[in-house]
């Protein structure tokens, strides 16, 4: 069985200090939590094998200092005998920027970059990534039936963050069974991202942001980025809990899962408990916006699109199997950017989880 030392927790119960998890196999991991932005917090991972030294995701470059600062706590705790910059190669988990921001400080170090290939042109071509990404998330919510001037609101802040990273070519594009260091095996888990892996150390696996011990991780359809969207996931999740078995689960945000499979058996739960009360909100014809009200209620700031996003990724699983239809197609065929109101087909929605 793994093993977990002590750390310290904030008062919201997230990792702040170092910590070494100890494999069955006796692979030693250490957890490094990083403050990527304000109040948010990343935990980046040492994975110390027979001769290779990997460390999985990077943070953002605002956390260099206390990227430094906890490698010497590493130091000063547990006698390890390396720093930051004597990484063998960095594995990005995915392409959210809290996640491969501080990318250049190990590339200029020579250390390999490691990537999976769907996530690998976002960091090769960033700038590219943001306008095509900001246009397809504007055009979505043009039809999710939000007004025109909120959502170039919401396209020009997504924009504005353009100079926050230069691109950098990865050393080494990986896929679903590939195998880091001495043979750690990586699971390819479409959905919160089109490119997230994790990865198997022994009984330990690194779930990053696939499978998190409190908060389900954010979901956007795939209207706006392929291999997104909660049917990929929760298939993903599945994929998941079918790899294996662990011990311990070692997540990039908040603390350690101590049950993997019973997590991920708690998030398909969640969803459909979410594709449930989608589908009571459609009984009369809804937009996109209207299904969030019932689901969220009334957001303000970044949450009305975060709302957005998980209110139709969740009408676009329904419509896609079935459950829903467009109710006013007239007026979607004559305005490419009307919002079409979605209503429960005759289709009883089947609860097969
Ligand atoms: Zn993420
Ligand atoms: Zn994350």
């Amino acid at each position: 069985m793994a093993s977990i030392s002590e750390f310290d927790v904030d008062e919201k119960g997230r990792p702040r200090g170092v910590a070494e998890i100890v494999t069955d196999q006796g692979t030693r991991i250490y957890m490094v939590p990083v403050e990527t932005f304000p109040n948010h917090i990343n935990n980046l991972y040492v994975v110390v094998g027979p001769d290779h030294k990997l460390l999985v995701d990077v943070g953002s470059n605002r956390c260099n200092d206390e990227i430094d600062s906890q490698f010497a706590e590493l130091r000063a705790a547990f006698g390890v005998d390396f720093g930051p910059e004597d990484m063998d190669e960095v594995l990005i988990s995915h392409a959210h920027i809290d996640h491969f921001g501080n990318a250049h400080r190990f590339a200029r170090a020579g250390i390999d970059l490691t990537i999976h290939e769907l996530d690998a042109r976002v960091l090769i071509e960033f700038e590219e990534r943001l306008v095509l990404a900001s246009r397809d998330l504007g055009i979505y919510l043009l039809r999710a039936g939000m007004r025109e001037e909120h959502v170039r609101a919401v396209v020009d802040r997504y924009q504005s963050g353009k100079d926050w990273f230069k691109p950098v070519e990865p050393d080494r594009r990986v896929r679903n069974g590939d195998k880091l260091g001495p043979g750690w095996p990586l699971l390819h888990v479409p959905g919160h991202c089109p490119g997230l892996v994790c990865m198997a150390v022994d009984d330990v696996i690194l779930t990053t942001d696939h499978l998190l011990t409190r908060i389900t991780p954010t979901q956007a359809p795939q209207w706006i980025t392929p291999y997104m969207g909660v049917e990929n996931y929760i298939r993903s999740l599945r994929k998941l809990r079918d790899w294996g078995t662990w011990s311990l689960g070692l997540g990039a945000h908040e603390a350690p899962i101590a049950d993997v499979h019973l997590r991920v058996d708690e998030t398909v739960d969640h969803h459909y408990g979410r594709l449930k009360k989608t589908h009571v909100a459609c009984e009369e014809p809804s937009t996109i916006v209207d299904v969030s009200r019932a689901l969220f209620g009334t957001q303000t700031g970044y949450n009305v699109q975060l709302a957005l996003n998980e209110a139709g990724a969740h009408v676009e699983m329904l419509h896609n199997l079935g459950y829903l239809r467009i109710d006013n197609l007239n007026e979607v065929a004559a305005d490419l950017q009307a919002p079409g109101k979605y209503v429960q087909t005759s289709r009883p929605l089947v609860d097969d989880r």
